[in-house]
């Protein structure tokens, strides 16, 4: 690895500033997961690394009224240990608590995940299903706010400035007796990516008939997706083994699969299809429907 600098901010304007000082020689650095495996491959050579780390607006959970914000630089393991993400969000619990080891859970972030861009990425299906907000701040201290759905851009491509950080991520608080499920198959039982990620979230009407379904899909096309046509399908009908499987064909015209380690396109295709159907289930059971 090249060597570097390394800087440790206090604040999201001193880490922006800096930023700007120093352009594309500087990058920033959360739990350092990814951006210092890249820089050991040569793939990037910074020559100042930005440590984000005690920045401490960017880090925890809070509930405001029916949301919750979690900031960018909360910890996989912060989030494992949460019950309210445990209770609320059960797909993004399930993601997290299957990535990686504890070690490194400790220390990756949920931001770093997002911003990272795989189409892999396990945390970005369970924030599409619950429909997250991302917060960007600038160097002059202003916020905006962009639809994780419209963040990812292209393959490994984001919505954010080069005079921007990623501050938080908003989700609202799931309804009463709605439910969601994340699986996601791996060739290992542990510290593997996913060779196929689905977060399926649904929620019902007084007469039982799915009121709003969300599927999201990783590994599957060059972003994470949803797979919009197939819940149109689900909305306003009763859901089972019939309909999930339904959904899964139409959802499976949603995706772009290639042939890559992760495994063989029509492998994929097929997992996508049997995966809706299951975490169409679990979330099912985990509902009070
Ligand atoms: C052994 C191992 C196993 C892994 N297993 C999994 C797995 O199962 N599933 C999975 O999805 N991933 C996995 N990963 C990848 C990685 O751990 C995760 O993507 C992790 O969440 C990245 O977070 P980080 O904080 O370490 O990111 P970093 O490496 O610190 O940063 C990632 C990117 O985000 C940028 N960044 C970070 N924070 C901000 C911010 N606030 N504003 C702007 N830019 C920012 C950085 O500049 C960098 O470009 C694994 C990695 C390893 C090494």
């Amino acid at each position: 690895m090249k060597h570097f600098d390394y800087l440790c901010v206090g604040s999201i304007s001193e880490a922006l500033e800096i930023k700007h000082q120093h352009g594309t020689d500087a990058v920033f650095l959360a739990g350092g997961t990814d951006i210092l495996l890249l820089a050991k491959k040569g793939i990037i050579s910074p020559r100042l690394v930005i440590s984000l780390r005690n920045i401490e607006e960017l880090r925890g959970i809070r509930q405001t009224e029916n949301k919750l914000v979690i900031g960018s630089g909360t910890t996989l393991r912060t989030l494992e240990k949460s019950k309210l993400i445990a209770d609320c969000f059960p797909a993004l619990h399930d993601a997290v608590s299957r990535m990686a080891s504890v070690q490194i859970r400790n220390v990756a972030t949920l931001g770093g995940n997002i911003i990272n861009a795989s189409p892999g990425a396990d945390c970005a299906a369970p924030l599409l299903i619950y429909r997250a907000m991302v917060t960007l701040v600038n160097r002059q201290g202003k916020e905006r706010s962009v639809p994780l759905k419209r963040f990812f851009t292209g393959f490994k491509r984001i919505d954010l400035k080069p005079d921007e950080i990623v501050k938080e991520f908003i989700i609202e608080i799931p309804p009463t007796g709605a439910g969601s499920a994340y699986l996601k198959l791996m060739k290992r039982q542990a510290m593997d990516l996913a060779h196929v990620g689905v977060g399926v979230y649904l929620s019902f009407g007084d007469n039982g008939h799915c009121e709003q379904a969300l599927i999201g899909l990783a590994t599957v096309a060059p972003t994470p997706i949803r797979a919009e046509p197939a819940e149109k399908y689900l909305q306003g009908r009763v859901i089972d083994q019939d309909s999930l499987s339904a959904a899964a064909e139409i959802a499976v015209g949603s995706i772009s699969p290639i042939d890559d380690f992760r495994g063989r396109a029509w492998h994929k295709t097929e997992i996508v299809k049997t995966y809706i159907r299951r975490a169409g289930m679990l979330a099912l059971s985990r509902s009070e429907n």
